[in-house]
């Protein structure tokens, strides 16, 4: 068995109850290395055209990589993919915490989970053996209830669970795949594929067995070097200290803070929702993934409107902050933290929540809905009913049946709101502010499962402000100077594809961004393939092939797209983007322009080998070993 992998991929058919154990050749191993790019080797090979996104036909896939349990910071992730039920192209998203390293050790490296079953059961797999049981009891049970039910039926405290949650049972198509009760699969609607197959929950429990590694002392080595550097590392100490809501402040300062549905980028109650005051007021401790040393998720404790928040469902995100917070114009820290609990406790996904919540509000202020069509008075800034609408949309009550769809179907569903709409390919966009960070509006629009914030690097990374190490990190890459503030150019898109090349593998060797990456990170591109080379073995392991494998994915994510119909016309951004920010702060006026994000298309459809209307070329499939898929 290669270093690295238990060397098993689990094949579960729902619908006959069997499960199968494949044991893939080495090569195959090498090829796809893990996460999403082994996922979609799966979903390609075997799953029909135009298949309906919530029947049997959808084919789930749960990976991890050679690197995932290793003793390093930053490698307890796992993908899934599907089909996604809110995109109709393919779905992607990746999720830290315990379940990823346990799973390794309970002896698979993915699963493959193909049809329907005809009641609730749930997956165990333990020291090698799988087996599928009964969920009937587990069945309309919240997160934190499912894990303490299965911790006790199973008697063992130590099993982590992956759960579809309530809002996946009930086919929310912005529900997530929740573990830890607190960290999510959360974009793209993954929880619904899960719920649709009435699988309610994936346990695992390795009891301690170890994957080999190659190098065990080029490994700790790294491993204890990189923990030394997290203190000087400002960026990277930073995540320590405030966790990703260390970023609240910077964003506002940059102006790219969305604020009241993207209409604004600075929020005059940005400081109340900061990693700062968290740290002075809510938070109780700092937790970790699986062997990590940098520690930034946030356990809180606090209430709002009487209800507790408890530490079991962790703090919010930047994003979540965001989304819920300036996204709705609402700067109460206790309201936001008690949204984002009720998104873990029923397995929603954060971002659709909060984008799709401050779209309603956004049509409410514009006079396009009322608040008697919703029921309640959802408008900017108040707390109480956006604390209130995420719970309808978590329990399908109401106006929340509707919002749960995600804002794009409730928008054509209600025949109104388009243009207030901040989606891409379907999908609510993220908290960064792409009318300040150029490329990654490119990224935003021909990302293939919509826009995304950790697809490619920031473009403040390669402009005035850059400093040597993100300079010298990026230079491995093929990117070499510096470039203009808020610039479109060839340049800027070299930097995006690059750039995103190496995100891409990121998420097949599912490691954290916040560990490995391109500039700011604690490891850069040279530590990341001395990590794969420990650990496997891979001697001759480089950044050009590190790079080929993130380009093989983002080819395979891509046709999977072709194949549902999408191409050039779905790259589009929402119109708002093209429209000037109001407010006052440093990016009040601006706007993108069409014609230069257009251009830039054209340019990344050449750096990347589509044609001008999006699609891979047959050269670039056979350069890219993917000859299979033409
Ligand atoms: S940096 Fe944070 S998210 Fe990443 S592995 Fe460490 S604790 Fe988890």
């Amino acid at each position: 068995m290669p270093n690295g992998y238990a060397g098993r991929i689990l094949h579960v058919d729902l619908t006959r109850g069997s499960l199968t154990v494949e044991q893939p050749e080495p090569g195959f191993y090498r090829k796809y290395v893990g996460g999403s790019a082994m996922g979609l080797y799966y979903i390609l090979k075997e799953m029909k055209q135009g298949v309906d996104p919530l029947g049997p036909d959808n084919i789930l896939t749960l990976m991890l990589s050679a690197l995932t349990g290793a003793p390093i910071s930053g490698q307890s992730r796992m993908s899934a993919n599907a089909k996604s039920p809110l995109t109709h192209g393919i779905a992607d998203s990746q999720s830290g915490g315990f379940f990823p390293a346990e799973m390794k050790g309970a002896g698979f490296d993915g699963l493959v989970i193909r049809g329907q079953a005809s009641r609730p059961l749930y997956l165990y797999l333990h020291e090698g053996v799988a087996e599928l049981r009964d969920a009937g009891h587990l069945w309309g049970k919240t997160t934190s209830e499912v894990d303490d039910l299965l911790k006790q039926e199973l008697g063992d405290d130590k099993i982590e669970i992956a759960q579809c949650g309530i809002g996946g049972e009930r086919l929310a198509r912005i529900a997530a795949i929740m573990t830890m009760a607190n960290r999510a699969n959360g974009r793209t609607g993954l929880g619904a594929v899960m719920g649709s197959k009435r699988l309610k929950a994936v346990v695992v429990r390795g009891a301690g067995k170890k994957a080999t590694v190659a190098d065990g002392t080029a490994l700790s080595a790294l491993a204890r070097r990189g923990a030394g550097e997290i203190k000087d590392n400002a960026d990277v100490n930073g995540l320590a200290l405030y966790g990703t809501a260390g970023v609240v402040m910077p964003q506002n300062a940059m102006g790219t803070l969305p604020t009241r549905n993207y209409n604004e980028g600075t929020f005059e109650g940005a400081e109340p929702l900061s990693g700062e005051v968290m740290a002075e007021t809510i938070l109780t401790e700092r937790d970790t993934c699986y062997a990590c040393a940098i520690r930034c998720k946030r356990v809180v404790e606090t209430e709002f409107l009487k209800q507790k928040v408890l530490p079991r469902f962790g703090g919010a995100e930047y994003e979540t902050l965001a989304c819920f917070g300036s996204y709705c114009g609402i700067d109460d820290l206790h309201a936001v933290s008690l949204a984002n609990q009720i998104c873990n406790e029923y397995g929603l996904d954060t971002i659709g929540t909060g984008a799709t919540i401050a779209w309603a509000m956004e049509c409410v202020k514009e006079g396009v809905l009322t608040e008697d069509e919703i029921g309640i008075p959802l408008h900017y800034g108040n707390a109480e009913a956006m604390v209130r609408m995420t719970e309808m949309i978590a329990k399908r009550e109401g106006f929340g049946a509707i919002l749960g769809e995600g804002s794009e179907r409730a928008s054509r569903r209600l025949e109104k709101g388009e243009e207030y709409l901040i989606t891409v390919k379907g999908a609510e966009a993220p908290a960064h502010m792409p009318q300040a960070k150029r490329s990654l509006g490119l990224i935003y629009a021909v990302n293939a499962f919509g826009a995304d914030h950790q697809s490619s690097e920031h473009d403040p990374m390669i402009e005035s402000g850059a400093t040597d190490q993100y300079l010298e990190r990026l230079s491995l890459l093929g990117i070499k100077e510096r470039l203009e503030d808020r610039s479109l150019g060839r340049g800027k898109v070299e930097f995006a594809y690059a750039t995103q090349k190496m995100y891409s593998f990121l998420d097949s060797g599912n490691l954290c961004q916040f560990v490995f990456g391109p500039a700011w990170n604690l490891y850069g591109p040279a530590e990341t393939v001395e990590a794969v080379r420990a650990i496997t073995g891979w001697d001759d392991f480089s950044i050009d092939e590190m790079q080929t494998i993130g380009d093989r994915r983002l080819a395979m994510l891509r046709v999977f797209n072709q194949r549902e119909g999408l191409s050039r016309k779905d790259d589009k951004l929402p119109k708002k983007f093209f429209k000037a920010l109001g407010g006052t702060g440093p990016t009040a006026g601006i706007a993108l322009d069409p014609a230069e994000i257009e251009a830039a298309k054209d340019m990344y459809y050449e750096l990347a080998g589509y044609d001008q209307d999006g699609n891979v070329q047959r050269e670039r499939l056979q350069a890219l070993g993917l000859e299979w898929l033409i």
